[in-house]
């Protein structure tokens, strides 16, 4: 059977999770965090990476952070997933969804401006299969509105857009080290921060709403309740499992790249008989080989390929039920504008396995099952 995902693991992964507790320090924050957040900030050359308990906790300190309160309208796509909406959601916001453009099934910037009311604080950008949104002209119209921008940016470390690292441009980036993500430590995640005014506040809300990290760094002789806050510290030991893949990050990064390139070579020729579409890379991005996907015709051809694979031991799966249609979409947000491409386009994307230790041959066995479903 190949799986449709399986986790990174690197070897020395072990040595280190041994290591945290010879620490004596499998809490938060201990080596093996210091270690990852340096990591991130010297990578993508945020001013702050805190590592945290989930990308959906990240993105609820964002949440947090831009001050959202009841009635505050948040604009997003309607494709993406839950935690995009719910962070905002928690805190009250009511959700505008907007449509996506189907080629990069990324938010469609041009439907961005529209939606804004006097109510409007945040602009939420979620770089769909580590595939950059338009962040220029989202930036431009945040700047102009005098919005935020948050990047839901969990499927896209590696990635760049003009040569910056996804999740650094926005004034919050999200990132997520789940198990279905490039790296990963179970569950898990980070926060960046472009400004470093939020940074006090961050680490406050982070370790239950005390300065506890100022103190671990000797700045304070006690810590003390300071605000509010809750706690998003990960384990040391999921940071050690983590630490392991970072060290080799490019060489993981190259091999999903290398697997992405092998579909997307033996695809193309269905692509230019009309039979698939394939993604698509705007000219400015850089992408980390996190998802494969094709498009059918329709749901139906969808179907009876998921089975055809399946029967071949082979697990694909579909994606995102998008969210306006959900009970809590229609119960917390509204979609504004024409939904011309979310819903339609969602019922026809096919994922295909996409892993670190996905082998060459595998994924050759994948290619020539889909090509024997088209008859070639
Ligand atoms: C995976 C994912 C999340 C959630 O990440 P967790 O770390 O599981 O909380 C949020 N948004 C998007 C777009 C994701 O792909």
């Amino acid at each position: 059977m190949i799986r449709f995902n399986v986790p990174p693991c690197v070897d020395t992964a072990y040595e280190y999770i041994k290591k945290t507790v010879e620490n004596m320090h499998i809490c938060g924050d201990g080596e093996f965090t210091k270690k990852c957040s340096e990591w991130l900030e010297e990578r993508t050359g945020t001013s702050k990476a805190l590592l945290t308990t989930s990308c959906t906790h990240a993105l609820e300190m964002a949440a947090l952070l831009c001050d959202i309160k009841e009635g505050d309208e948040v604009i997003m796509p309607s494709y993406t997933f839950v935690s995009t909406a719910d962070a905002f959601v928690l805190r009250g916001a009511k959700i505008i969804f907007v449509d996506i453009n189907p080629k990069t099934m990324n938010i469609d910037e041009t439907k961005i401006e529209a939606a804004i009311t006097p109510k409007t604080k945040v602009i939420v950008a979620m770089h769909y299969a580590g595939v950059a949104c338009e962040m220029d002209t989202i930036m431009d119209i945040a700047k102009r509105h005098n919005l935020m921008v948050v990047e839901d940016a969990a499927q896209a470390i590696m990635s760049t857009y003009k040569g910056k690292a996804l999740g650094t441009i926005g004034d919050f980036g999200c990132l997520s080290f789940h198990e279905t993500k490039n790296y990963s430590m179970g569950e898990g995640g980070a926060l960046l921060i472009k400004d470093p005014v939020y940074i006090e506040k961050a680490e406050i809300l982070r370790e239950k709403g005390t300065d506890r990290s100022k103190y671990y760094r000797g700045q304070v002789d006690k810590y003390r309740w300071q605000n509010y806050g809750s706690s998003y510290l990960p384990s040391d030991m999921n940071a050690a499992y983590l630490y392991a893949q970072l060290e080799i990050a490019d060489e993981i990064n190259e091999t999903r790249l290398s697997r992405w390139q092998q579909y997307y070579d033996a695809l193309k020729p269905l692509e230019e008989k009309g039979i698939i579409e394939l993604p698509y890379i705007p000219e400015n991005c850089v992408q980390n080989g996190h998802m494969f996907y094709i498009k059918l015709k329709d749901m139906d051809t969808r179907t009876k390929l998921i089975d055809h694979l399946s029967k071949n031991d082979i697990l694909a799966v579909f994606h995102y039920i998008p969210l306006h249609s959900a009970p809590a979409g229609e119960k917390f947000g509204v979609f504004i504008g024409e939904d011309k491409y979310t819903t339609v386009e969602s019922e026809r994307l096919l994922r295909l396995p996409m892993y670190y230790s996905l082998t060459k041959e595998e994924n050759d066995y994948i290619i020539s099952k889909v090509k024997e479903f088209f008859g070639e």
